[in-house]
Parts: C-alpha cells; structure tokens; sequence
C-alpha cells in the first residue's frame, strides 16, 4: 500500500477531485448528524482485514459519513463560532499533509517554521508587541490558554516560590476553556462578575481582587481578560486588567480566540487599547482568520519565559536545543510533536495580502451592524446588548426556551440555516456570531422571516 501503482494513481485522482468539489461548492449542503445506529445501518462495519478498497471508503465517506456533519463553513452556520477558511488555506492544508513536515523544532522543519513565524509576527504586530514576541501554532484555544498560562504559574513559582496552588483571575464571560486549563493545572480560579453586557470592567476586577483575602491574592499568577467573548463578542477592559496585573506582579494573558481577528479591523481597532501590554495572546485563525481547522496562534511578549516553562528535555532531544538562536516551536507549548498547522493560514496571507484580510473581517462587522437594525425593524425581535464583534443576541418576544429549540432544530431539519439557542442571565434567547463573508444580509432575513 506505500507503492504507487494503477489503483493507488485512480484513488489519487478521485480524492483530489472529491477535495476541489468540496472546497468549491458555494454554498456547501448544510447537513446535519445521524445517530451511530443510523450510520451502523448505512455503512456497516468499515474495517475489515482485506479492507474495502479506496474507491468504496471514499463512496461510503462522500455519501453518508460526510453528509452526517455540518458544513460550519456554510455562510447561513451562525452557531457557535463558525469557520470560513478560504480556497488558498484548505488546498494548502492538502500540501501541508503531503509533505511530511515535522513542525515541532527548527532542525526538522526550518522553511515551515520560518512561515509560521511571518504569519505570528503579523499577528504581533496588529497587537503592538515588541520585535522579540513570539510563539507557535497550536490546535485551538484551549491548548493556548493552557500553555500560556502554564507559563505565568512557572513564571509565579519562580518569582514567590510560593508551593501553594496559583491562582487564575479571570471574568464569568471567559471561555469554559480556562476553567479546563485550571483544573489540569491544579490551579484555582477567582470568577470576577461581568456587567450585564457580559464584560469585566476594571472596577469590577479591583473589587473582586480587594475583597480577596491576602492568602489568596499573593498567589495571583494571572489575570486572563477575554477580547471578545464567545457568547457576547464582547471585549473585556484590558487596559485595566493590565493595570491589576502589573500591582499585583501577575502575568497578563489575553483571550483574543475568537474576537482577536479584528485588531486587524480598523473599525473596531480601538477597543482593544491594552492588548500592546498582554504578557500573552491567542487568537484562533480557525474562527475569524480563514484558516481550516485546526489553528490557534499563541504569541509571547516574551518567548523565553515561556521556553523555560514549557520546553521538554530529554537525551534524545538535546541534539534540537544545540543552537539557542533555533526557533524550536514545541518549546512555547504542551505538545512535542506537531503538524506545521499554521502553514495554511501562512499561505493564503501571504497569497491574498492582508489588507484582504481586513476587508473580510470589516465584511462580518458590516453584516453585524446591518443585522441590528434589520432586527430594531421586526416588532417581535429585539436585541440584546449593543453588539461589539460580530455577535448579535436578540430574543423573540413571547418565545419560552422549548420554542426556540424547537425553531432550531426545524431550521437545521430544513437545511435553511444552523443557529443554536444560547442563554443569557438566564434567558434563552437566539445568538447569530458572524465570521463568514459570505453570509448576505439576504441570508439573514431569510431566516428571521421564519421566527414569525
Ligand atoms: C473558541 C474559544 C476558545 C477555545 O478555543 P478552541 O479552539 O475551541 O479550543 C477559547 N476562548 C474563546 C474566547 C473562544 O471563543
């Protein structure tokens, strides 16, 4: 099977040709999931020792096992956080899988590496870090936060040599990730209480931290504000979450996963004031920054630090650390071996230019905005807080949370459009979250048509 031969040259042209269709179809079919006893039904049992041949897995892939996801890439899936990763990035993503490239020292994947850090540097740069920032591209939010956080403990524990467990500041409009990072940590969270609008304000934060007893805020390690949050899109106040950070000799890390792609925007730009401070930063090119799964950028203001926590030793690896000047990204994260997962975000930047980025992302600003005021006019909609990214919540007047569902699950069932309830303060109510440009104002009020 590592030969290449007739049917291997045939099962070659088929896959390509399945990948190119797919990447093209505009828009793909929304689809939707099956149970395991449906798809048992439909496929059987797939492995077999004599196996079923190429052709015949890729039929039981393109009729029945793809059609059993969602297309989060169809531009009426406003669920979540949606993906929209463009043609360049998804055919790259191909390249990147054929070529065999250890992504995880420099020794291995030098060209791969010396990419990403471009793509990095980008993201650094709308941030306004300094020219020694740097990190590494890992598979989502969640290892991001886990690995920068990581390194503020280290960092903490170095500092105090404090052996008591840390403790995480962040507000109860972060993401449910950094409550998992915590508990793999072993560290404790204090939950600062966001304002109606879903935000951490400064005077909230300086409350939470004056009302904290000593024995808890001298093991402060860090304070996380989230620019953008998932529910909201809303951004924290990082200005004076950098400000408590610094009197409280803490690491400040900023969870930008979703909504960071806008510091590329310039209508939004100003509302990230702070960020330039964050000890560190993630964002997600697989939300808002067209990249296919999966792919968070992690920057460091200052990599060593994180080096010195998260780096792996061993007598096998030592001939990887030989030359210090050797960006080894395995050494910025929890992970050792890695796909050179931001090649395919590198590709299409480099290709499209990043004003075209801008342009994409202001697109999803626009349709935000138009959104709104397309609700203010449908007298049984109203929205919910003023949107600040690319969310919008609105509730339907007179709806109890069973309506909802149940208009969701109709939708989907339709194949008109993928938009799941949310709760907010304890409401159900809807959440459009766009990032895909080609999400139409048309799109929208085709489906708020079906909320009458
Ligand atoms: C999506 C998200 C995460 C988690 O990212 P994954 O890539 O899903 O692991 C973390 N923080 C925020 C604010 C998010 O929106």
């Amino acid at each position: 099977m590592h030969r290449h031969d007739r049917s291997t040259e045939v099962l070659t042209q088929a896959v390509i040709r399945y990948a190119i269709e797919r990447t093209r179809l505009d828009p793909p079919p929304l689809d939707g999931p099956r149970t395991a006893a449906e798809l048992h039904a439909m496929v059987g049992t797939t492995i077999s020792s004599r196996g079923m041949g190429g052709l015949e897995a890729l039929r039981v892939f393109a009729d029945v096992l793809a059609p059993a996801c969602i297309s989060v890439d169809h531009p009426r899936f406003w669920s979540f956080v949606p993906t929209a990763p463009t043609e360049a990035a998804i055919l790259f993503d191909l390249v990147v899988g054929a070529s065999a490239i250890y992504g995880g020292s420099w020794m291995e994947g030098a060209g791969a590496v010396f990419a990403e850090n471009q793509a990095l540097r980008w993201i650094a740069d709308l941030a306004g870090f300094p020219p020694g920032a740097g990190g590494v591209f890992v598979p989502g939010g969640t290892y991001g936060n886990l690995s920068a956080l990581t390194a503020a403990r280290e960092r903490w524990r170095g500092r105090t040599g404090d052996d008591r467990r840390a403790v995480i500041v962040c507000s109860s409009g972060a993401h449910s990730s950094l409550k998992s990072a915590a508990k793999v940590m072993d560290a404790e969270v204090v939950m600062v209480a966001a304002d109606v609008a879903g935000r951490m304000t400064g005077a909230a934060l300086r409350a939470a931290i004056a009302d904290a007893p000593a024995a808890i805020t001298e093991r402060v390690c860090a304070i996380v504000a989230t620019s953008g949050t998932t529910n909201a899109g809303v951004i924290d106040d990082l200005t004076a979450a950098a400000d408590v950070a610094a009197e409280l000799n803490a690491w400040f890390h900023v969870d930008g996963a979703y909504g960071a792609a806008a510091l590329a925007a310039p209508s939004v730009r100003s509302q990230f004031i702070g960020v330039e401070r964050a000890d560190s930063l993630i964002v997600d090119p697989h939300k808002w920054l067209f990249a296919p799964y999966d792919c968070c950028a992690l920057i460091y203001r200052d990599p060593l630090e994180a080096r010195a926590a998260l780096s792996q030793h061993a007598e096998y690896l030592d001939v990887l650390q030989a030359d210090e000047n050797e960006w080894n990204p395995s050494d910025f994260a929890f992970g050792l071996t890695r796909r050179a997962r931001g090649l395919p975000f590198w590709f299409s930047l480099a290709a499209h230019g990043t004003a075209a980025y801008t342009d994409a992302i202001e697109a999803s600003l626009t349709l935000t905005r138009e959104t709104t005021a397309l609700i203010a006019t449908i007298p049984e909609l109203e929205v919910v807080g003023e949107p600040e990214l690319s969310v919008v919540m609105f509730r339907r007047l007179g709806w109890q949370p069973a309506d909802y569902y149940a208009w969701s699950a109709r939708l989907l069932a339709d194949g008109t459009a993928f938009v799941t309830p949310t709760s907010w303060n304890g409401e159900t109510i809807l959440r459009l979250c766009f990032v895909n440009p080609r999400s139409t104002l048309d799109d929208v009020r085709e489906t708020l048509a079906t909320l009458g």
